[in-house]
């Protein structure tokens, strides 16, 4: 990172910031240490890749990020809300800024595309059911899939799924999106696309990224590479 980019950064609040975070799994003797002492701050608008060995924590520290799991030591704050000591209320209500891509898309299949982009939609009561359609269609469009709006998932390939995923996962116009491998169950071409489509909204919509990758094809829409192993950065 250069010395100017370093100090704009610096100026800005970090949207994630974790402080000496730790993580076992399991009790007693069995008792195992995960995560050691993470230090990590990403910032509004930066892409920021996690890789690492499989097994090196990844996704526990993308599930502690998203709120998804209880914080047992050090502190975590994401979007200014301190993750240690909050309330479950507290914890339903950051789920709700962060967008979330896994490396399964997670579609219903009995909604269509359409209708699988608009759920997150339905948590703000200000948007009527013409609202979020026409929002969710825009979304759809940007990924390249506005003719395939009525699809359902079982007609769409894991290509297209994976877009459908990333439509959802934007259209609210979330501060922060979490990826956990989302090109690993897809061919080189299809996994390609992905990374480009995620880089260029999320650019568009300045959201800061922080993605799980095996994949080293997409290493280069990074902003920055983090490398994890046996539970700690390197
Ligand atoms: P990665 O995503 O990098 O593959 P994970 O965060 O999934 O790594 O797992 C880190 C370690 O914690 C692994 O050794 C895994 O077996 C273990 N682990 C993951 N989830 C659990 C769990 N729910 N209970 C016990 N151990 C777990
Ligand atoms: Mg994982």
């Amino acid at each position: 990172m250069s010395i100017a980019n370093h100090l704009f950064l610096s100026q800005m609040k970090p949207i994630i910031s974790a402080s000496n975070l730790n993580h076992c799994y399991g009790q007693g003797n069995l008792r195992k240490p995960v995560l050691v002492d993470i230090n990590l701050q990403i910032y509004p608008g930066e892409i920021v890749i996690l890789t690492g060995p499989s097994g090196s924590g990844k996704t526990t520290l993308l599930t502690l990020i998203g709120a998804l799991r209880s914080l047992q030591g050090g502190s975590l704050k994401i979007l200014d809300y301190e993750l240690k000591g909050a309330t479950q209320t507290e914890l339903v209500t950051i789920r709700h800024q962060i967008g979330y891509i896994f490396q399964s898309h997670n579609l219903l299949s009995c909604l269509s595309a359409v209708e699988n982009v608009s759920v997150p939609l339905k948590l703000d009561k200000h948007l009527n059911r013409d609202r979020r359609k026409t929002q969710s269609l825009a979304m759809l469009d940007a990924v390249g899939l506005g003719d395939r709006a009525e699809y359902y998932p079982d007609n769409l390939s894991g290509g297209q799924k994976q877009r459908v995923a990333i439509a959802r996962a934007l259209v609210t116009q979330p501060k922060l999106i979490l990826a956990d491998e989302p090109t690993a169950s897809l061919d080189r071409q299809s996994g390609r696309k992905i990374a480009d489509i995620m880089q260029q909204l999320v650019k568009q919509q300045g959201c800061a990224v922080l993605l799980v990758t095996h994949d080293n094809r997409i290493l280069d829409i990074a902003d920055r590479i983090i490398n994890i192993e046996d539970g700690q950065i390197k």
